[in-house]
């Protein structure tokens, strides 16, 4: 059997990371043929040693000149440089799979050149499926080009859906551990710092993920790309407290019967799911879950007065039209000020409220007028007054 072979966007963060110790373990099955990064040439030079990758790509100016006129990457390397370097390499002719794991919104342009070159995507970033999710599913429906999801909860949906008619499922109900603050008394969420917000109860993440976890705007993003994915209504998407992140989602059919999805909380078993799609194969990463000794899975309501930004989402789902991108473009704007401590914890969800009441949430019929939205809202979150 050939080889699938693979370019991956994103290659240096946690996504990253767990893909290629995916790859390596599967390495009779799949070929890592393409990387990308936004400045970590480093750890790319490293990646294109290990793997014997030759197409590099970095976004970044500096670091795409460095890493060119360095010693560290292996002979022969092509480097691919700034945002048409990464279009191109998500059309590589070499590539059968683009796995696209870049945060933030910077994976779209590269999504759809690969849907328009017909190649299978693997999608993790969920932002850009919030910020244009419409324009990707026609494109995909238009090339034909398959889209399998990475997101846990989604791939989880995915794995249930399969042999079922959406028409016959009444919801989706999407999995969330709380994240950090999740036991905590609301009056000490005033004084949270970045460092508390990056300790997650159960998933090792990239840090914007990890504080979406901790507010639950991930969830609320994970809620909306549901939505976009499986085609269903707002009203069909929703999300229940689940301590153990051992049940990734649970899809109710109209005849009251739940299918659920479990494996333990690691990222390599979604993304191998993905990449050998439909085949499946021992994992060689991460031990399966143990049925041996007794284990409990427990669920509860979601408390949106501890998750204002959940309620914001779903707001934001209900509303529609451009509603949903100045959800995610306030919210990237306010988790990055957070990090920063340029702002407290709790002026995530006060900053996504106010942007959202300033831009007017029309229908979007074409993608520039998304993408005009989505500058709007940044310019309208930075100018907060904090
Ligand atoms: P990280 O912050 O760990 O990594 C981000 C990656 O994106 C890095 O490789 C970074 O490169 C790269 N990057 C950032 N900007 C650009 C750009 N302009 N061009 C090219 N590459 C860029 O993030 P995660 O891996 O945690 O998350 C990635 C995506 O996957 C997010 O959309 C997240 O929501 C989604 N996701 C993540 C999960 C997880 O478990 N981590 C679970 C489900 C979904 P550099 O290192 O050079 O900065
Ligand atoms: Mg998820």
């Amino acid at each position: 059997m050939p080889k699938r072979r693979i370019v991956l966007l994103g290659a240096t963060g946690s996504i990253g990371e767990s893909t290629l110790r995916v790859i390596g373990a599967q390495s009779d099955r799949l070929e890592l043929v393409g990387i990308a990064a936004h400045g970590n040439h480093q750890r790319l030079a490293e990646i294109a040693r290990q793997h014997g990758v030759r197409h590099v790509g970095l976004y970044h100016d500096a670091a795409y000149t460095a890493a060119r006129s360095g010693t560290s990457f292996p002979a022969g390397t092509k480097f691919y440089g700034g945002a048409t370097g990464l279009d191109e390499l998500a059309t590589l002719s070499e590539a059968d799979t683009v796995l696209i794991a870049v945060v933030g919104t910077a994976g779209l342009q590269p999504a759809l050149a690969a849907i328009a070159a017909k190649k299978t995507i693997a999608l993790a970033s969920k932002e850009i499926l919030v910020l244009a999710g419409k324009f990707i599913m026609n494109a995909a429906r238009a090339s034909g080009s398959r889209l399998l999801p990475v997101d846990s909860e989604h791939n989880a949906v995915f794995q249930c859906l399969e042999g079922h008619r959406t028409s016959e499922v009444r919801r989706l109900v999407l999995t969330a551990s709380g994240g950090a603050f999740r036991d905590w008394p609301l009056e000490k969420l005033a004084d949270v710092t970045p460092a508390d917000a990056l300790k997650h109860p159960n998933w090792a993440m990239g840090p914007k993920i990890t504080v979406d976890s901790a507010t639950l705007a991930n969830k609320g993003l994970e809620l909306i790309e549901a939505q976009c994915l499986f085609g269903l209504q707002a009203s069909q998407c929703q999300a229940v407290l689940h301590l153990q992140s051992t049940v990734h989602c649970l899809v109710e059919f109209t005849d009251g019967s739940l299918l659920a999805q479990l494996c333990p909380p690691s990222m390599t078993f979604p993304i191998q799911h993905a990449l050998l799609y439909p085949d499946r194969a021992a994992t060689g990463t991460d031990a399966a879950l143990p049925l041996d000794r007794i284990f409990s899975l427990d669920f509860r309501p979601v408390d949106e007065a501890r998750y204002p930004c959940l309620r914001l989402a779903r707001e934001s789902m209900s509303a529609g039209g451009v509603a949903p991108a100045v959800f995610n473009a306030a919210n990237e704007v306010a988790v990055a000020a957070f990090l920063q401590n340029r702002a407290p914890f709790l002026a995530i969800p006060r900053i996504i409220e106010h942007t959202l009441t300033q831009v007017n949430p029309v229908e979007p019929t074409t993608l520039d007028q998304v993408l005009s939205v989505d500058a709007e809202a940044r310019r309208v979150a930075q100018h907060f007054p904090l």
